[in-house]
């Protein structure tokens, strides 16, 4: 699968594709990162690949060195918030976890003290 099979009706997909008009606050070439909607900390990024993955249980061994982007990506993004207290980055899989946008994203929250997960 390339970067461009993309799904048409996902929304990650089509902010990725640019067809929202959505400001990415960094961005690698397999890879976007922009603010969540709906931000629950003053620093809320959410990192996402430009292909089409439901989520982390859809990685293979291959997708390895788009991981890997991806948390780089989310490094370069707490360095530009200037998140030095620290910062959390974290994948939501399923219902359970409360994933509600199946397109695979890591969330980096920061600037704030963050509780306890769970
Ligand atoms: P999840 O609940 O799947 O772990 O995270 C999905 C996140 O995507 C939520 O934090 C939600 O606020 C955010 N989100 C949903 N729709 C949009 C959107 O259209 N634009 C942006 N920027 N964030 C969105
Ligand atoms: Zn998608």
């Amino acid at each position: 699968m390339t970067d461009t099979e993309t799904a048409t009706d996902c929304i990650f997909c089509r902010i990725a594709r640019g067809e929202l008009g959505t400001e990415f606050v960094a961005e690698s070439p397999h890879a976007v990162a922009f603010r969540d909607i709906a931000p629950q900390a003053p620093t809320h990024v959410l990192i996402v690949p430009r292909r089409h993955i439901t989520g982390l249980p859809a990685l293979t061994e291959a997708d390895a060195p788009l991981v890997g982007e991806m948390l780089m990506l989310a490094n370069e993004v707490a360095q530009r918030e200037g998140l030095s207290g620290g910062y959390r980055v974290l994948t939501n899989v399923g219902p359970d976890a409360g994933q509600t946008v199946d397109h695979l994203h890591f969330h980096v929250l920061g600037g704030r003290q963050l509780g306890a997960l769970g």
